[in-house]
This record gives C-alpha cells, structure tokens and sequence, in this order.
C-alpha cells in the first residue's frame, strides 16, 4: 500500500474521482452529499473489492477445504489484523466482528452485562448519546433493577466532568460514552472519562462510530475496555462493524448468540465453545462487510489522517465562518474540541422543511433528532439541521450548500 498523502499532495478532486456516487445529479443539481455522519459514500476500491469477492471467490469462510473457501477465509481473518492494528488493540483477538456498533455495545450489555450488573448497581451513560449507547444499558437497567445515571451536558454542548465525577462511586459498574458527538460532534476527552472510571474499578464502553475515521485512535492508550464502530461510518460497507474487548474480559464472558462456527464440539450431553473472537461470531459471517471494511482501512491509511483531519477542520470552520453571518441561524453545539459536525436550527422554522427544500438544491443533509432524543430535550428542541462534512468535500460544496440555506430562509419568511 502507498504511503499517506502530505498536506502538499493532496487534491480534493483527484480524490473524488474514486467516489463514484459523487457525480450524480439529484433534482437537476449536482448532488451535495454533507450526510455523512449518518454513512459515508464509498469509494471504487471498497466496491470493487466487494464485486471481486461475488465474481471471484464467493465461498463460506472457516468452512471449506477447497481453494475459494481458503481465499474467502484468508480474506476475512487477515482484515482481522489490520484492524487490530488500524486501533492498535494488543492482538487480533480482541476484535469481533459485529453487524455495526449498536450490535457491539448490545453484546457487551447482554454478554458482560448479564453477566456483572446486579440490584442497586449503577451505569453511567452521557446525555449526548446515541440511542445505540442508551437503549441497551436501559434494558440492561430493567432486567438486573440497577440504575442508569446520566453525565449532563454544558451549553457549549461538552460533557460536564465535574459532574460526571460526582456520579461514580463503588456502584459504578459500567460507564459507557461516546467519542465523538454524532449530532454535535464534541470531542470527548475520554481518557480522562476512563481513567476516572477504572479509579471506581468500573468498566467503559467508548462509542467510537463517530471517531475511527476523522483522527487516529489507540484503544490501548484511551485504556478502554470496549470500543465499538461501524464499518459504512468510515468508507466502508453496511452491516458490518468492530467491537474491541479486551481479551481477559472477552475470555470471561458468555457467548452473546450461539449456533454454528462459535463451538468447537457439539453433543446432547453439551456443549463446548470456540476461542474469542470466533466465540462472538456465530453463524456466517458478513464475508463481503470484512472485505469491504478491509479496503476502507486501506482508503483511509493511503490519505493519512493528517490530511483528513486538516482538510475537515478547514471545511467545519469556513462552514462555521459562512453560517454565522445568517441572522436567524443559531449553531447547536459549539465544543471547544469539535470534529466536522455542523448542526444549527434556524429559529423559527422547523428543520425538516429546512431538509426538504435544500434537497431541491442538490444538497443532501441530515434534519431531526439524529438518535439523540434526549440531547434534543437538552436543548429544549425538537432537532436540527446537521451538515457532516468527509474528506472529499469540498469548499465550493459549502458555498451551494450556505447558498440554497440563504434562498431557503428567504422562501419560507
Ligand atoms: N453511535 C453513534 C455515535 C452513531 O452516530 C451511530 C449511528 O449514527 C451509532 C452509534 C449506531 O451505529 P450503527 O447504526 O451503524 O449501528
């Protein structure tokens, strides 16, 4: 693979090239894709690799003795390594392969949850979390008659850590949150919030679907127990995503769901289980999702995040810049660490009719509540308009997209 680009080398438009989506044309405008916190577009080399697999090699993995399967499975545990080392996790088997990270944090909630919260026990979650990284601790909550606290947000949109330390004690068994805001996109400081915790000798979760792709992430240095992505957030496939154990806690926990390929023997009398990872993946796998998350590694490591997180932070604060000369737009969220999330409400108007009429324009953003129901009622409002800028964006996209913002206000006065 090549080497990462220098600031000096890279071109925007070189690289849109490999974002065939990208040329399309919505609505006789050229499309303006700045959805890209819900999925990324992907590039040629993710879908080619996926469309090589089906042409080529399409087999079961783990399975066959016959050349394509051995090709299939090669494929698939070798991706297992460079995601190992893409996060630096100590070794491949702490990385399991999930459906995306709301699967990953329902395996750690059912499988070590089940397992190590009882009555009166106490869970930590923040208020800017995704449904993903609340539904399941509430459930978790329900079934054991444990308790669910809630680090509360500043104005600026940052976690409180003052308050969050007032919330843990010996009760603290699990502490789950999210790296990066998907609907603010506040960068939390979560070593210190995994510090702090394992002070408490309680366990964290980081939520990192928002991160793995805008900057470099070091399981081991965070010292996260639990780290979770998904593979179509970062260039990658849907249906595929990571969750990252550390290998003692994966090795103590009980399988999340059983059947083939997660056992080593299987008789009436009982039942034997495979090794981690294979013990958490049961049933066949999303061979295409690792071949494709695998070549989305490869995309992100060929532009390098230097360059991703340059050319984002020059998008999000132009972005900022052109927006704040418009009256009626008030920014929702504005963290001093911030990654290349724009979300705003133009007072007065709901921002779903916001959506709707910049879709006419070619410009394709996210309006509501983002799965962060709760962070809305923060903000005592019913959503936001969000525009989630990737590496191929560009500035010229800003300005149709502040543009059709201009006409759009100007329309529904
Ligand atoms: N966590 C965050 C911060 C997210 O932004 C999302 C998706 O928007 C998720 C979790 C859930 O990811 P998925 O739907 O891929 O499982």
């Amino acid at each position: 693979m090549e080497a990462a680009l220098t600031k000096q080398m890279f071109d925007v438009e070189t690289l849109r090239k490999e974002f065939p989506i990208l040329k399309r044309v919505v609505n006789g405008k050229p499309l303006v894709y700045l959805d890209n916190a819900a999925t990324s577009q992907k590039p040629l080399s993710v879908i080619n690799a996926i469309s090589d697999y089906y042409c080529n090699y399409n087999s079961n993995v783990h399975r066959g003795v016959y050349s394509i399967s051995l090709e299939a499975s090669d494929a698939y545990d070798c991706t297992r390594d460079k995601i190992s080392e893409f996060i630096n996790a100590g070794s491949a088997s702490e990385i399991i392969f999930t459906r995306g990270a709301t699967d990953a944090v329902n395996l750690v909630a059912y499988s070590y949850g089940l397992e190590n919260v009882a009555e009166g026990d106490e869970i930590i979650v923040s208020e800017m979390e995704h449904h993903a990284n609340i539904v399941p601790w509430q459930v978790l909550c329900k079934k054991k008659n444990a308790v669910l606290k809630v680090i509360p947000v500043n104005d600026k949109g940052e976690l409180i850590i003052d308050e969050y330390k007032k919330l843990l004690n010996n009760k603290t068994k699990i502490v789950a949150v999210v790296h990066i805001s998907n609907a603010l996109g506040t960068i939390n400081p979560v070593k210190e919030i995994t510090d702090l915790a394992h002070q408490r000798g309680a366990k964290v979760l980081i939520d990192g679907a928002q991160a793995v792709h805008h900057m470099p992430v070091d399981v081991q240095d965070i010292g996260a127990d639990f780290y979770t992505f998904s593979g179509h957030k970062m260039y990658g496939p849907m249906g595929i995503g990571v969750l990252y154990g550390k290998l003692e806690l994966l090795e103590a926990m009980p399988p999340y769901q059983t059947g083939g390929d997660m056992i080593i023997s299987v008789s009436f009398k009982g039942t034997t289980y495979n090794e981690v990872p294979v013990k958490f993946e049961a049933g066949t796998p999303n061979v295409e999702g690792v071949i494709g998350l695998n070549k989305a590694i490869d995309f992100i490591k060929s532009v390098g995040f230097d360059v991703i997180n340059s050319h984002e932070q020059e998008l999000i604060n132009y972005a900022t810049e052109k927006i704040s000369e418009i009256d009626e737009i008030e920014i929702i969220g504005t963290a001093k660490n911030k990654a290349s999330v724009l979300s705003f409400v133009v007072r007065g108007q709901h921002p779903m009719d916001i959506g709707i009429m910049l879709d006419t324009y070619g410009v394709a953003l996210r309006t509501g509540k983002h799965c962060t129901e709760p962070l809305m009622d923060r903000f005592s409002i019913p959503g936001t308009v969000r525009a989630s800028f990737a590496v191929y964006n560009t500035p010229e996209e800003i300005d149709i997209f502040i543009d059709a913002l201009k006409r759009t206000i100007k329309a529904l006065k």
